[in-house]
């Protein structure tokens, strides 16, 4: 399908649903001051958003003319990117909302009647809290869950991480469609945006939703082109190769797209066609804003003409074939050809009057840098290559880049300021040029080697610190040591990983002959690697060479990591193939894996996955990896995750037989080495996903230690067996309850607490069991694992407390264990104490008999009481060392009870029994004194 009948399908397809087709929007909104260029449809419709305007429609269709300066360094180097470019898009203010919004562009892509793409080379992206949209694409689209990735609000969010980070303000999330080429990685095609809440500040995350919500979406019109006519870049579409064809003709090269040349074509092709959109709408080459922004298109392409050998103007020839191309759409630009022509042709014969100058400047410039060994530009070089020569410092940046120079971007600025001009104009704001972006120029990438070595030489090659005032730049030199002065380092080739694919940054330390520098994590910025730290000893100096060492934590990081592509691997095995990855982090022998699954595992799920695992870490399988073309991973059946961006080709890692992902993580070479793999929670933060959090290596095991060190704990403390703890725990919990109740005078004091004694000589139960019972208990009382033994102790001793509490209430004033003490007799060592306790029922005689058995030990107890006309009753207690030298208190109260006509008995330590005849007792006194003497005696 051609580009133009492309455009116009668009139009006509959202006009069939009701839209208003509106005209595209000037490229350069002057009425706009929050913007140099258009950047997106909605721009026009800032204020229908903000119910700002009296609406006359409220559904709009456009393809509107955009220009991205924050796309400028993409140019030539990605597929799919331009400066200028056309995006199609259609618009809800307060009507339809996310259904038909779905729908919608789902039909039209993939509908006979529209564009019919095949529906199997389609993915969506949502953000991670969008169940609603995640549902609509899933039940009534019909994508399977394993098509529709959940991303961060840094991605799927729009503005980019609103809810976190602001600005406040009307927000929503978003939602991608990829188009995945056969052979080739995928391609963001359309962006729906659903802008439906408002946010309202601190704290962060405060969403309120919005009265009436709007929706925005944007679709490519270069890329979704290059989609439908099957070509590799966007440059090679219908309306823009001719372009790239003719600029290789005026320029005398062959187009071959892979060399420099082809490069240098397309940008040509970019810039010249943005710059005829602009000088169009009168903007002029200039020193200021817009004006700058395409006086630096113009001379890089000048600059890329005079590096394929030209020195007259060119690019102004072009002109014709650009309007040409674009008359479809753009039929006024025909009109303007000839001025437009004129003004690229002056700026050009402007630029390459001072070209050979600028550029033997430059090389002087570099040349004495070289010889006193200097990396960075200096500021005052640059402003001076701009007002002489006119040479913008981005192409004095890129052209030292190309030497493997940095720029100092804060530098530059001072020296402008100094005399007296103004920097190019918002570049400032324009251009990203702090001291990172400047040694990305420069350098490009960092060699990463830290797949098979943790250890490497490497040489420094940029040092980015604070300076007096704060501000961030570039040194050759830095000797401030301590935390206090964070650094960057950056090298040439680097043994340790940068934070990606959700594996953490590795941190240990980079060693020199005049230095130490302490490694605390590793990021990345695109292709460079940045390490944090902070200089521990000595003066670290750019160019110097030195030793890059990981440290240990590495090794749990592995260990977390390989457990992960076992895990996905179990998932699929127990759950089915639909458990798939939807994110993942690792850290030092812990990680948490995101998956797709409806309902939560169950406990014997999660066994059986977690056994799984071990099995193949038992198994000691080995791990390999290797760099194929994407194409023969996707043949090999490498798991996929759609909606994902690989590069061509990929890294592969294999385990054994039964893993293959793709991955650019680092990895054990052996299962074996994960040691062990222990889950620690399972649940859903999201619908229809799963998330695991489990352990490896030592984290494991001590993890393991633990469990059963708790259980152990708590199974001493109750004098039971550890599978008798949950229902010795229950019966605990009820006792203290009863306790509480009595305590508080509403209820009787309970019986004695009785713990079960079934599994008393069974063997210790297996670990699996041990864990279950453990969470089992923790349950129960609600808390977490590794809190219950605390928490059971803390109810023990609360049983003692509350059973004073229940004597002190039933004493009456008349008996208290005190007063009993001091009626004792001693026989021996052991106190004999035997006592009549007027209106104490049997739970109270207990509880006292308790509290002298712990006071008074050795002693032996025997208290007897009428309760009320015609019934007496006793009980009687041993201490344990009386127990153990053969009292018996069972036979105490069976004899004593005969004399008050009743009977009894019990265990040795405590027995308890009962009479009719309350007039004996002071008989039954007597006898039970006689007894107990003789009993101890
Ligand atoms: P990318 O991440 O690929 O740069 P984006 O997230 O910046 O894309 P959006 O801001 O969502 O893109 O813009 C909507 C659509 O416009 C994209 O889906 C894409 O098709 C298109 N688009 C965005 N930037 C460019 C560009 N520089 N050149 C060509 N098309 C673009
Ligand atoms: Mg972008």
């Amino acid at each position: 399908m051609k580009t133009d009948e492309l455009r116009e399908k668009y139009l006509s397809f959202y006009e069939t649903k009701g839209h208003s087709r509106r005209a595209s929007d000037v490229l350069v909104p002057t009425w706009d001051p929050s913007v140099l260029f258009t950047p997106a449809g909605m721009n026009q419709f800032k204020d229908h958003f903000l119910g700002r305007v009296k609406l006359d429609f409220t559904r709009a269709t456009t393809c509107q003319k955009c220009l991205r300066t924050g796309d400028i360094d993409n140019v030539g180097r990605t597929a799919y990117h331009h400066t200028f470019f056309e995006m199609l898009g259609n618009f809800s203010f307060g009507d339809y909302f996310k259904p038909e919004a779905i729908s919608w562009a789902w039909e039209f892509l993939t509908d006979k009647k529209w564009l019919g793409l095949p529906a199997d080379q389609l993915t969506v992206t949502v953000y991670k809290d969008d169940d609603e949209a995640a549902d609509y694409w899933h039940e009534k689209i019909g994508l399977p869950t394993s098509r529709i990735h959940r991303l961060e609000e840094d991605e799927n969010f729009w503005p980019a991480s609103a809810p976190s980070l602001g600005p406040d303000g009307v927000c929503g999330p978003c939602s991608e469609i990829y188009f995945h080429p056969k052979g080739s990685s995928p391609v963001e095609i359309w962006n729906l945006v659903f802008t439906q809440f408002n946010r309202v500040g601190d704290p962060p995350n405060n969403l309120e939703p919005l009265p009436s919500k709007n929706i925005d979406t944007g679709m490519g019109l270069e890329r979704t082109a290059a989609t439908l006519q099957g070509v590799a870049t966007n440059y090679h579409i219908d309306i823009l190769r001719p372009i790239v064809e003719a600029a290789g003709e005026i320029c005398g090269v062959k187009y071959v797209p892979e060399d420099d040349n082809g490069r240098r074509l397309r940008r040509i092709t970019d810039h010249v066609r943005a710059c005829t959109f602009a000088i169009h709408e009168n903007v002029y080459p200039g020193a200021n804003k817009e004006k700058y922004v395409i006086r630096r298109l113009l001379r890089r392409a000048v600059l890329d003409g005079h590096q394929m050998g030209l020195r007259e103007p060119f690019a102004y020839q072009l002109v014709d074939k650009v309007a040409e191309m674009m008359k479809a759409g753009y039929p006024e630009l025909q009109e303007t050809t000839q001025r437009v022509a004129n003004v690229i042709r002056t700026e050009e014969e402007n630029f390459l009057d001072r070209l050979d100058d600028g550029l033997a400047r430059t090389e002087k410039v570099f040349n004495t840098m070289r010889k006193d060994n200097l990396t960075i530009v200096d500021g005052n070089d640059a402003a001076e290559l701009y007002q002489t020569y006119g040479f913008p410092p981005e192409l004095f940046e890129q052209v030292a880049a190309e030497k493997g120079l940095a720029f100092d971007w804060p530098g530059y600025k001072a020296a402008m300021e100094k005399f007296g001009e103004e920097t190019g104009g918002g570049t400032s704001v324009l251009f990203t040029t702090g001291p990172i972006e400047s040694l990305k120029n420069t350098l490009r990438k960092t060699d990463y080697v830290g797949y098979d070595q943790s250890e490497a030489d490497v040489t420094i090659k940029g040092i980015v610190a604070h300076d007096a005032d704060g501000a961030s730049k570039l040194f050759d030199d830095y000797d401030q040591t301590g935390e206090a002065h964070p650094l960057i380092v950056v090298t040439d080739c680097t043994p340790f990983y940068g934070e990606s694919g959700g594996q953490v940054g590795d941190s240990g330390e980079i060693v020199g002959a005049a230095f130490r520098f302490v490694v605390t994590d590793t990021q990345k910025d695109s292709d460079l690697f940045l390490h944090h730290g902070y200089l521990a000893s000595g003066k670290i100096s750019s160019n110097t060479d030195a030793k890059a060492i990981v440290g240990e934590r590495r090794l749990g990081i592995q260990r977390a990591h390989s457990a992960t592509h076992i895990l996905h691997y179990a998932l699929q095995k127990n759950l089915g193939a639909h458990a798939q990855q939807q994110g993942s982090k690792v850290d030092e022998d812990w990680l948490r894996f995101d998956f797709t699954n409806l309902a939560a595992v169950t406990p014997e799920q999660l066994a059986a996955i977690e056994e799984d695992v071990n099995e193949r870490v038992e198994a000691s399988e080995k791990v390999k990896w290797e760099t194929v073309p994407l194409a023969k991973a996707r043949e090999l059946g490498a798991m996929m995750l759609f909606g994902e961006k690989y590069p061509d080709p990929v890294r592969l890692v294999s385990m054994g037989t039964f893993s293959r992902e793709l991955c650019g993580g680092t990895h054990l070479t052996s299962t074996g080495d994960v040691g062990m793999f222990e889950v620690i929670s399972e649940e859903g933060p999201s619908a229809g996903v799963r998330r695991i959090v489990a352990l490896t290596g030592t984290k494991a095991k001590e993890y393991r230690q633990q469990v059963a060190a708790s259980l152990g704990d708590i199974a001493k403390s109750l004098g039971v067996h550890t599978l008798d703890v949950p229902v010795a725990v229950k019966e605990l919990m009820q006792y203290v309850r009863d306790l509480k109740k009595a305590a508080s005078g509403s209820g009787q004091p309970p019986e004695d607490l009785r713990l079960p004694t079934e599994h008393a000589k069974a063997a210790p139960p297996s670990y699996a069991a041990q864990k279950e019972t453990l969470k089992e208990t923790a349950r129960m009382i609600n808390v977490g694992m590794f809190d219950a033994p605390a928490r059971i102790a803390a109810l023990l001793s609360d049983i003692d407390s509350l059973k004073q509490e229940i004597v002190a209430r039933a004493e009456i004033g008349v008996l208290t264990a005190d007063d009993l003490l001091a009626q004792a007799e001693l026989i021996g060592d052991v106190k004999l104490i035997v006592a009549e306790a007027p209106g104490a029922n049997p739970n109270v005689m207990r509880q006292l008999i308790d509290q002298l058995r712990k006071k008074a030990a050795p002693c032996a107890v025997l208290l007897i009481a009428g309760q009320g006309e015609d019934k007496v009753m006793m009980v009687a207690g041993l201490s344990q060392d009386v127990v153990k030298s053969g009292g018996k208190a069972g036979e105490w109260v069976k004899t004593v009870s005969t004399i008050v006509g009743g009977s009894g008995g019990g265990r040795p330590d405590m027995a308890q029994a009962g009479g009719k005849d309350p007039a004996k007792i002071a008989d039954a006194v007597a006898a039970a004194k006689a007894f107990g003497r003789k009993m101890l005696g």
